[in-house]
């Protein structure tokens, strides 16, 4: 990756600003906080602007996930401005001003001497155990030393920027970013919105194009390729074929990228309500194979098998949760994911091993040392996904007390939904679906009833793990589909 900025230079200057009555942002549609950043930096004298994916999500008739405000203000100065603000971000300054739960990121304009866009430490709500994971942070040799805000630096009479190594004006900072449709500025002073690149075309024409000459943008950050396939999924965007032709030269570039970086990314492409798409598109333009490669070895070895018709319907049930603002976790993701990778882990071993918690717990790591290289998941949800896996063996053989155990156990939900989930794709049996749905309904004194009746079937003929009685049902082990052993994923 290089800040430099060699590739503008075909693009025109100048802005085509759009006045109010010719584009369809609303004030109404703004948030009230992101609004009130705007108006308190105006009042400042500064000049302050909504920028990238909110515009860009405004100008669709799309509610914005995030509000992000442009200035000329420097971050001390908004700094000042803000009581409830601090300063994030060591190459390049970024001010967040908190409301409650909503934050408003405020950027200063970039020169083209500033570190890449998305290239920040921006430390959110467990982010702490980003550190914890990977100790050595992503940085090359131009950020060892912390910059001085006051050095080499041109200001006018009145504190305005004139010429800075980091930061400049809104035309240097328009060709930083990435895709046309992402450069859009409104502009609070006359609620008029700036278009140096054509966004506003584009949007309309659902086209993503990169701004600039697309490899050498790439280079520059190859997160963009993945930016460029989560837009074509969350949008619906067609990508513009010079924009798209490089990813699949250039894939390998994000290879280098940190781990850490490729984590967040991940759960943007996954997470945020269009999983599924972006689960398509990562494969159809080869990207999967670089972010995730063994989910994607698996993937395009055994398309149509259960797990991945499960992976994908998991993706499409995650998508829904997220529509409806229910809690979605990065384990059961992850889980998903995995999920045909780790059954091939397991059947590597002995048959009669397939199910034995040790076995799958091996298999489970093995995956995800894999994909640690790659993508650094943090340990809490690297355990989620262990606990997922070693619940399944005793969900599908509840004994007695012991299923009243499993029912408190802090991953018991997650590891229930993955069950019900590969019963629907014949790698479980549906009955003990049933059963344990009926437990969870149940008062305690039922509870009671429904483990001790469970435990006296088991203490008849079979007195194997999972018992006698209506479990035989469920217990089609090593035979057809879902015939890989009770713990063990089925390859299918
Ligand atoms: P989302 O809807 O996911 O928030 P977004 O476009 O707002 O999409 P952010 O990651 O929030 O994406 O970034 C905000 C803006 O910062 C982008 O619209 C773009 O202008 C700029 N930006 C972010 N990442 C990069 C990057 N890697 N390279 C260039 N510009 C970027
Ligand atoms: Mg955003």
């Amino acid at each position: 990756m290089t800040s430099q900025h060699a590739s503008t230079e075909a693009v025109p200057r100048l802005a085509n600003i759009i006045p109010r009555d010719s584009h369809p942002i609303s004030r109404s549609k703004i948030s009230a906080d992101a609004l009130r950043v705007l108006y308190r930096l105006r009042e400042a004298g500064f000049e302050a602007y909504l920028v990238g994916g909110c515009v860009r999500d405004l100008t669709l008739g799309l509610e914005p996930k995030d509000f992000d405000v442009a200035t000329n203000a420097l971050p001390e100065q908004v700094r000042r401005l803000f009581r409830n603000c601090r300063l994030v971000g060591r190459r390049f300054r970024l001010a967040h001003v908190f409301f409650g739960r909503e934050i408003i990121e405020v950027a200063t304009f970039r020169a083209s001497g500033a570190p890449p866009q998305g290239d920040e430490v921006v430390l959110e709500e467990g982010a702490d155990e980003l550190a914890g994971d990977d100790e050595a942070p992503v940085e090359d040799s131009r950020d060892v030393h912390d910059f001085d805000e006051s050095l080499d630096r041109v200001v006018d009479q009145s504190g305005r920027i004139l010429r800075d190594n980091i930061y400049g004006t809104i035309d240097d900072d328009v060709w930083r970013r990435d895709f046309t449709c992402n450069a859009l500025y409104y502009n609070i002073a006359d609620f008029s919105v700036w278009d140096y690149a054509n966004g506003f075309d584009d949007i309309k024409a659902k086209r993503l194009r990169l701004i600039g000459d697309p490899e050498t943008r790439y280079r520059e950050d190859p997160v963009r390729m993945l930016r460029a396939a989560r837009f074509e999924a969350k949008l619906d965007f067609s990508i513009e074929s010079a924009t798209a032709e490089p990813i699949l030269r250039l894939r390998e570039l994000l290879a280098g990228v940190p781990p850490a970086r490729l984590f967040d990314e991940t759960l943007k492409l996954f997470l945020t309500g269009h999983g599924a798409a972006s689960y398509r598109v990562l494969l159809d333009r080869g990207l999967l194979d670089v972010l995730l490669p063994n989910v994607a070895a698996f993937a395009r070895r055994h398309p149509g098998s259960a797990p991945q018709r499960m992976l994908v319907q998991g993706l499409a049930n995650t998508d829904q949760r997220v529509r409806a603002d229910r809690p979605v976790t990065p384990s059961f993701l992850f889980a998903l994911l995995m999920y045909g990778p780790i059954g091939l882990e397991i059947e590597k071993r002995p048959r009669n091993e397939w199910h034995e918690i040790s076995t799958i717990l091996d298999a489970v790591d093995s995956v995800v040392r894999e994909i640690y290289g790659r993508v650094a998941i943090h340990r809490r949800f690297i355990l989620g996904v262990r606990d997922m896996f070693a619940l399944q063996p005793r969900l599908e053989a509840p004994r007695g007390r012991r299923a009243l155990r499993t029912l408190e156990h802090p991953r018991f939900r997650a590891a229930f939904d993955l069950l019900q989930l590969r019963s629907e794709f014949g790698m479980a049996d549906p009955a003990l679906v049933e059963w344990w749905t009926r437990l969870q309904a149940a008062g305690p004194q039922q509870r009671v009833t429904m483990s001790e009746a469970l435990s006296r079937e088991s203490a008849g003929a079979d007195n194997g793990p999972s018992g006698g009685g209506r479990r035989r049902a469920g217990r089609r082990r090593g035979r057809g589909r879902g015939g890989r052993g009770r713990g063990g994923p089925a390859a299918g």
